[in-house]
């Protein structure tokens, strides 16, 4: 589904990141974790483009990605569809409700409006908020904010969900439903490539945990090995410090 082969990018002259190699198959479950400034958010925002990078290659479902060509616009489009992103800060638009949140992107694609109502009450129902569809987003919690952006992303779909750490900006009584609902989607054969510190969650829901610091993959390994015996000593320091 992704394929990343010695994938380098700078910043400036800040080298970010370094000979990545990341190969992820359909549905499976890949949390990335690692340092702050390790490079994890800019590793998932090449998965959809949000950044590019100067040197290597980049497969995603299909679509190969090269320094110096430029991307056609077409391909963008599609790519972007079937890539879900969840950030952080949820990145709602607050003059919207949580229904028209949903159903901006197909309306744009053109999609007919009562098919798209429907289409986007089915994800909210998934994600255990559809009783809010007609609320704005700042009229719910931080939890149920994070579900709709989770559930906008699912609207198109999705053949990969990227999350940039989507549990860090809650409070903590908020982090578990969003985290039951993740692992939800897991079981039901979603495709994920998660940044997250909540190892608790790696290690129940991942197929497979990657470790980067300074821009490296450092390790990647299944779950069970990655915690119960990381090969690199820089995965057992920082495991120390997380867990
Ligand atoms: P965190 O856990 O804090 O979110 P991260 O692992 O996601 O960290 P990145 O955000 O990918 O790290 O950043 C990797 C490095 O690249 C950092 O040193 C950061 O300062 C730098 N960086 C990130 N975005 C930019 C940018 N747009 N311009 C310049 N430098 C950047
Ligand atoms: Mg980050």
């Amino acid at each position: 589904l992704v394929r990343f082969e010695r994938v380098n990018k700078w910043f400036g002259t800040q080298h970010v990141l370094r000979d990545i190699d990341l190969a992820i198959q359909p549905g499976e479950r890949v949390v990335l974790c690692g340092p702050s400034g390790s490079g994890k958010s800019t590793l998932l925002r090449c998965v959809n483009r949000l950044e590019s990078f100067e040197e290597g290659r980049l497969t995603v479902d299909g679509v190969v990605f090269e320094p110096g060509r430029r991307d056609a616009e077409g391909a963008l489009r599609a790519l972007r569809r079937r890539i879900g992103m969840v950030f952080q800060q949820f990145n709602l638009f607050p003059h919207l409700t949580v229904l028209e949140n949903l159903a901006l992107g197909p309306e744009l694609a053109g999609e007919p409006r009562a098919q798209v109502r429907e289409r986007a009450l089915a994800q909210l129902e998934r994600v255990r908020v559809a009783e809010q569809a007609s609320k704005y987003p700042l009229q719910l919690s931080g939890g149920q904010q994070q579900r709709v952006a989770i559930a906008r992303a699912l609207v198109q779909a999705p053949r990969l969900l990227l999350f940039d750490e989507p549990t860090s900006a809650l409070d903590p009584e908020m982090v578990q439903e969003v985290l039951d609902v993740m692992r939800a989607l897991a079981e039901q054969g979603q495709a994920m490539l998660c940044v997250t510190h909540e190892m608790g969650f790696a290690r129940a829901v991942a197929d497979r945990v990657v470790f980067m610091d300074e821009g490296q993959i450092v390790e990647a390994a299944p779950a069970a090995r990655f915690f119960e015996a990381p090969r690199r000593s820089r995965t057992r320091a920082f495991l120390q410090r997380v867990l």
